[in-house]
């Protein structure tokens, strides 16, 4: 094993469980590198102690001296981006440089963090003669924050830095199958000054995460993972009187017309697809073309073979994975779906034993069959061909998810009827991957989000806080009106 077994870490110090564990097989390879333990209620018991002893100290520390500990943890992102990197490349399998986008991604948002004592200032007003009423933000307590195995250093950081500046302590459960690098964040928050308490990690499964939603001293939940267990620790969360956001899975449609510039509607497409080996909530996973478009696929299927598995191409997550996703494939193309480009069956030099597919695109999906529907998850494109574009809309209108879409085409008035019709929180026009950046706010629609408001950007600031607000009079001699 390449990494002794891991600790939680409470209270400042990495601390035994005791409990079973699980190997973690990194993907490029299928080799054991680790071993995470599976906690359970009394890990979370400890977790939330630590993290309620330290709020009242943590929440009246002035937000400017809060941001201070984020300025050094940037930099602290900044200095060991490439070993960050290789963690992440590690236990999830992506590229390098995928890795290394991620862990900037991570940097712009506690950069977001920082700016957060200039954006979260009260308000103040004059409501009548000598009196005023001001609003203040408070920190919710404690907030214990769920990620998926997608993105092991980004997930995690849409949620640290905004939620401990605005004042509130945390407990992170990171994904059983990436849990490597929530530890080294752990160390790099405490190296950047962050007091003992504040932010803690509980490593485990389902167990920790109904402790969680159960535990009577956690104030709000942030959730990202698929739709299914979104919506099970929504429901157990706020039936507990929590504040919950849950995140959920995707199935993001491209619209793509004849007019688009086929040279980057190709490449774009093709990049949405295979980025991260398929597995973001982002990725482009349907292609609705509209009308005669076949010079941008035959393009597009050009672009896709220039991704090459184990080089330019990650592994996916697991032999589960794998077997699911290829199953996806056959499936479909037993169902009449024409198979441009086959990533079954692929096998890396070298690495016989990680978990690769090559790209897939499939032509002629109708909307009926399941991969037209389903999050696959993998380096697979469906392309389904329709009329017009108020058919395209319908494809997108009708899927339950409703995280991202995008339109390629060089008309603004088509753009701009897509931008208003498709059912999604993130829009793209020529734009393969939609991820608004700071201070934009991220989040889906639909069944790709429960609860109200947005993970990251200015948004998150409201998840994060609540208000209070005061009237205040000291002038004695104030004129008595209806609202005195
Ligand atoms: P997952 O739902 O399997 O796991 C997410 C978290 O839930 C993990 O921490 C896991 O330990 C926990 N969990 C798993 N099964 C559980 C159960 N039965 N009960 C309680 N907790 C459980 O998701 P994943 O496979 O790790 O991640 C991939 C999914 O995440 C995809 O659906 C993807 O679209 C989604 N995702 C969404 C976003 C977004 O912003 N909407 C971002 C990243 C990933």
């Amino acid at each position: 094993m390449k990494y002794p077994s891991l600790k939680n870490y409470i209270e400042g110090k990495f601390v035994e469980n005791g409990n079973d564990t699980l190997e973690i097989l990194s993907p490029l390879d299928g080799s054991i590198i680790s071993l995470v333990p599976l906690s359970n209620y009394d890990a979370v018991d400890k977790a939330v102690s630590a993290a309620k002893k330290i709020f009242p100290a943590w929440s009246n520390t002035p937000i400017k001296e809060r941001a201070q500990i984020f300025y050094r943890y940037k930099y602290l992102l900044e200095k060991n981006i490439d070993e960050l990197s290789e963690l992440v490349q590690e236990e999830n399998g992506k590229t390098f440089s995928e890795s290394r986008a991620e862990v900037e991604k991570s940097i712009e948002v506690t950069e977001f963090a920082c700016s957060i004592p200039q954006i979260a200032a009260g308000e103040i007003l004059e409501v009548s003669k000598g009196v005023e009423c001001r609003i203040d933000r408070h920190p919710l307590g404690v907030v214990a924050s769920i990620t998926p195995f997608n993105f092991p250093n980004m997930v995690p950081n849409w949620t640290i830095p905004n939620a401990l500046v605005l004042g509130n302590t945390m407990i992170l459960k990171p994904s059983e199958q990436v849990p490597l690098s929530a530890n080294r964040i752990a160390e790099l928050l405490k190296e950047a000054g962050l007091p003992d308490g504040v932010f803690n990690v509980v490593h485990g499964a389902k167990e920790v995460v109904e402790a969680i939603c159960d535990h009577p001293g956690i104030d709000a939940i942030t959730f990202v993972g698929s739709t299914k267990i979104a919506k099970t620790v929504y429901v157990r969360g706020t039936s507990k009187l929590k504040r919950v956001l849950a995140l959920g899975g995707a199935k993001n449609h491209l619209i793509v017309l004849p007019d688009a510039n086929v040279g980057m509607t190709a490449s774009n497409v093709a990049a949405s697809m295979t980025g991260c080996a398929g597995q973001r909530c982002m990725a482009a996973s349907a292609m609705v073309a509209v009308g005669p478009v076949d010079h941008i696929i035959v393009q597009l299927v050009e672009e896709a073979k220039k991704i090459i598995p184990g080089k330019n191409l990650g592994a996916v997550i697991s032999r589960q994975a794998k077997e699911r996703i290829e199953n996806y494939i056959t499936e479909a193309e037993k169902d009449g779906a024409k198979v441009l480009l086959d990533g079954r069956n692929c096998k890396v030099n070298g690495k016989e034993n990680g978990f690769y597919v090559g790209p897939t695109i499939l032509d002629y999906v109708r909307p009926e069959m399941k991969i037209a529907k389903e999050e696959v998850f993998g380096p697979v494109l469906a392309i389904l061909r329709t009329e017009n574009v108020d058919e395209a809309i319908k494809i997108q209108n009708g899927s339950h998810y409703g995280n991202a879409a995008s339109v390629f085409t060089q008309s603004g008035g088509v753009a701009r009827y897509i931008m208003e019709n498709a059912s999604a929180g993130m829009i793209g026009v020529n734009i393969g991957v939609p991820v608004p950046r700071e201070p934009f706010s991220f989040g889906g629609w639909n069944e790709s989000k429960f609860g109200v408001g947005d993970i990251t950007g200015k948004s998150s600031i409201e998840f994060f806080t609540k208000l209070k607000k005061t009237t205040i009079k000291w002038n004695p001699e104030s004129r008595i009106n209806w609202m005195s």
